[in-house]
């Protein structure tokens, strides 16, 4: 556990700064909106009690090292800055994008550690492509 998730408040519209929480924008308590993207984070988001998430460490963190979560795996979609990507990852994918805007190979990548919420609209994605169900129905 890096930052306890604690909502200090409900706001109407997405922020540079906001956290979209099961369709909800919040503002979480304490220094986790400072956390910067990077598209090889060393933290993610698990799920709490309180239905919000926590950041926690993937990998170990050194002391030294800046805290980061990738963007991608909690938000759907970001429209609050500058989107170039300056994470400077070998895996860097160039610019900081929403869950929508990922493709297919980009949204595997991450799948590990996204948002069970935005893993959620993907599968139902995969059940609205008709050429999928097809596919399905054909195949038994
Ligand atoms: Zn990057």
């Amino acid at each position: 556990m890096v930052i306890r998730g604690v909502v200090e408040k409900v706001i109407e519209n997405r922020g540079e700064h906001t956290f979209t929480i099961h369709g909800v924008h919040v503002v979480l308590a304490g220094p986790a909106c400072l956390i910067n993207h990077s598209c090889d984070p060393n933290c993610m988001h698990v799920l709490n009690e309180s239905g919000t998430f926590d950041i926690v460490a993937r990998r170990d963190i050194a002391s030294d090292e800046q805290i980061t979560h990738d963007t991608s795996a909690y938000e759907y979609e970001v429209a609050h800055f500058s989107q170039e990507c300056l994470c400077g990852s070998d895996i860097c994918r160039g610019e900081v994008k929403g869950w929508k805007d990922l493709t297919k190979e980009e949204r595997e990548s991450i799948r590990e550690y996204a948002i069970p919420f935005l893993q959620h609209i993907s599968d139902l994605e995969v059940l609205a492509d008709d050429s999928y169900v097809e596919s399905r129905e054909h195949s038994g």
